[in-house]
């Protein structure tokens, strides 16, 4: 089923587009939980981790490579910064497309 980000992904809707690549885009967060909040989303419409399989390696991969650069070029690669993906309703997962939660400024508590 398609998600609002796969209409943000085909460009159906709107969006500040912050990276992207053939594999993936990088938005802000509509409602940020930290002083930096970026969605990590691949094109490809993976619904999250449980759906993703072994011809997705290379795209989970790449993600967070494209985690890691984003840090870098926003200067919080040395201060640190949070990774975070949830999966399924009882993971808090709202959106059922696939995106990594870069985080950083205020890091939520586990
Ligand atoms: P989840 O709860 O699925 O892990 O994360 C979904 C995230 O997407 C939430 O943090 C929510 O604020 C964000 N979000 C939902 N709809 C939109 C939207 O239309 N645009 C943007 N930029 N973010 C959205």
């Amino acid at each position: 089923m398609n998600s609002i980000f796969s209409k943000i992904i085909n460009k159906e809707i709107p969006s500040d587009i912050r990276y992207e690549d053939d594999l993936c885009i990088v938005i802000d967060d509509i409602n940020p939980k930290a002083e930096v909040h970026l969605l990590i989303i691949p094109k490809k419409n993976i619904k999250n981790i449980n759906s993703a399989n072994q011809e997705d390696q290379m795209i989970l991969g790449h993600l967070l490579l494209v985690c890691k650069k984003l840090a870098k070029d926003l200067k919080i690669a040395d201060s640190g910064y949070q990774i975070l993906t949830n999966v399924g309703e009882g993971g808090g997962q709202t959106v059922m497309h696939l995106h990594f939660h870069l985080l950083s400024g205020n890091a939520v508590t586990l």
